[in-house]
């Protein structure tokens, strides 16, 4: 049974009333949550104020509904009428007038582009803009079927070939750098998705099938010369005529903010307790996905709570910390592991806690602006982590750990309220034992009489006394990540104790 919280949600701290990338954080009104929200859009009123009729909307239409009660906003070709959301809006009122009868969809980008407005709004809709989007290329892909898609710096291209028994797509993109973790490969019912990450744009070929295919596909990738094999197992050996049908985005190299998020449904294997209220959930990705999630990304995942879709973010870890760190760890690529604290009035984690051994659950293709390169140019690495802040802090003390040979010191500062809530301690320790680079700091701001250690919250004492060069030119990155008032907080203090932009990282949305 989904347990709904009372009408006290959103709780202060709750991530309903902070939007995000630290944006202002409003309180809303009580009766304004999101489960508020969702009873009203299964109430029946007519939201669009349109009465279930559909239109096409001008320019000129949509500038004309430009007032709190009368507000139109287009988010990516589709109008809706927000004004009836406006009190449930997290980011508040005046950040959702900001695009009143505008194109809003690159506020909505900057500022929460994974929320999952189609299904939040549903009932919001008035119709499509009156502009036609271009058509992408239509038509079979036969036997040698070489497209490509480029800007001025890039060229990109595939072709694919066939066995008896295989059909191999081979994607082009010269590029010297790539890896596995900038290809995305599924293959659900005939269709197949591969995308391939280049910087900030993606490249994508998405094809209907022309046959059916088994469950299991290989990915191979040709790193110096930038070439990506997808192999897929013929179900019956016959001859294809052809790929199949190109899908709308197929063949399209674009700014990865512009593409659609992508879910596959992966099992929950297993879900293991981590503390009192932390669990540790393992998920099986289907054998017809390529996916690994970089160093400091987060995926979304995707619910459907009391009829709607509702989308999270998480930060994948790995099943334990390694304290062998000779070589690098060498994870299976077909789990996702993800530490996930269950709050007893939060309508996600609730979910997720009543999602047994053997359920499904969508996730979302990997984001995020962290770079490796950040790292690996630092000879001092500070982690600062608050709370649940700690998942994006457990690749990343694996990766420097293990690859980044000029780092002298790795010291992680970790905030928590009690002794009983801190994450993989003993894991910690063990690895501060084991590894002279890397020491680690607890600190409560809720403990018991008997705790030793360091009491308080962030502060620019604190981060003084620990954020230090281990020489006067060291290179350092400070990496923070917890509730947004603490990250916001503490890269204050780092500036103000003379650290610059370049030398911190803060993980937000
Ligand atoms: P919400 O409705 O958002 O409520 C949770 C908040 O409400 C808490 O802050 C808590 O203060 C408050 N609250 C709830 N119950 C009570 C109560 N009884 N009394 C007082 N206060 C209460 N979370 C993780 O656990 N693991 C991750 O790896 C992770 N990665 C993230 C990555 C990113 C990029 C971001 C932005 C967030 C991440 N989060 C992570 C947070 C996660 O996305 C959700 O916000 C979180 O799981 C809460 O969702 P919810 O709907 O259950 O609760
Ligand atoms: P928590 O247990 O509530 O808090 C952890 C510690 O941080 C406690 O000591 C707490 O002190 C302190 N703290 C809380 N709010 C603070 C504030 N405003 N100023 C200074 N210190 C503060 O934390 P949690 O419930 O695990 O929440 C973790 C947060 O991290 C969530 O908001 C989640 O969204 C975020 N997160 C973000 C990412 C990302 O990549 N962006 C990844 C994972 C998690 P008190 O005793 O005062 O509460």
């Amino acid at each position: 049974m989904l347990n709904v919280p009372p009408q006290a949600f959103p709780a202060p701290g709750s991530q309903q009333r902070v939007a995000a990338s630290g944006r202002a954080k409003v309180p809303l009104k009580p009766g304004r949550s999101l489960m508020d929200w969702i009873r009203l859009t299964k109430s029946g009123k007519d939201l669009s104020g349109l009465k279930g009729r559909l239109v096409e909307v001008t320019e000129d239409e949509l500038a004309k509904h430009n007032k709190k009660e009368d507000c139109w906003i287009c988010i990516r070709g589709f109008v809706y009428n927000v004004t009836p959301y406006m009190e449930y809006h997290p980011g508040g009122e005046d950040e959702l007038m900001k695009a009143a009868g505008t194109d809003g969809t690159d506020l909505f980008d900057q500022v929460h582009r994974w929320v999952n407005y189609e299904s939040m709004l549903k009932e919001c809709l008035v119709g499509r803009m009156a502009v036609k989007p271009i058509a992408a290329p239509k038509g079979m892909l036969s036997e040698k079927g070489v497209l490509g898609a480029s800007t001025k710096d890039v060229m990109l291209s595939y072709d694919w070939f066939q066995t008896d028994s295989l059909i191999t797509i081979v994607i082009y993109t010269k590029q010297k750098d790539l890896n596995a973790e900038l290809v995305i490969v599924d293959c659900q019912d005939k269709r197949l998705r591969g995308e391939i990450i280049i910087d900030d744009h993606s490249y994508l070929v998405e094809v209907d099938l022309y046959h059916a295919v088994q469950e299991d596909l290989a990915v191979n990738i040709t790193e110096k010369v930038g070439k990506v094999e997808i192999i897929l197992k013929k179900n019956d050996n016959i001859h294809w005529k052809m790929l199949g049908q190109p899908l709308e985005n197929h063949n399209t190299f674009i700014k990865r903010t512009d593409r659609g998020q992508f879910y596959r449904k992966c099992k929950l294997v297993s879900k293991t307790e981590v503390t009192h209220d932390t669990k540790l959930f393992c998920l099986m990705l289907p054998k017809s996905t390529h996916l690994r999630v970089p160093t400091g990304q987060h995926v979304y995942l995707k619910q459907i709570i009391a009829g709607t879709e509702v989308v999270k973010p998480y930060t994948p870890v790995l099943p334990f910390l390694p304290l062998d760190f000779k070589e690098p760890s060498c994870h299976d690529g077909a789990h996702i592991y993800l530490m996930i604290k269950i709050y007893s009035c939060g309508p996600f984690t609730q979910a997720l806690e009543h999602l047994q051994v053997g359920d499904y659950i969508s996730v979302s293709n990997p984001e995020g602006n962290f770079k490796k390169s950040q790292v690996q140019a630092s000879e001092d690495l500070f982690l600062l982590a608050a709370g649940t802040g700690f998942t994006p802090m457990v690749k990343l003390l694996d990766f420097a750990l293990t690859e980044v040979s000029c780092l002298r010191t790795v010291k992680l500062m970790f905030f928590n309220k009690t002794e009983d809530d801190i994450l993989w301690r003993n894991q910690l320790e063990q690895l501060a034992l084991k590894d002279k680079r890397f020491e680690v700091k607890f600190i409560l701001s809720q403990p018991t009489k008997d705790w030793m250690g360091k009491e308080g919250k962030i502060s620019s004492s604190l981060l003084s006394e620990f954020v230090k060069r281990s020489s006067k030119y060291s290179k350092v990155l400070i990496c923070i990540c917890g509730p947004t008032p603490f990250t916001e907080q503490g890269v204050q203090y780092l500036k103000d104790l003379g650290y610059s932009q370049e030398e911190i990282h803060a993980f937000t949305a």
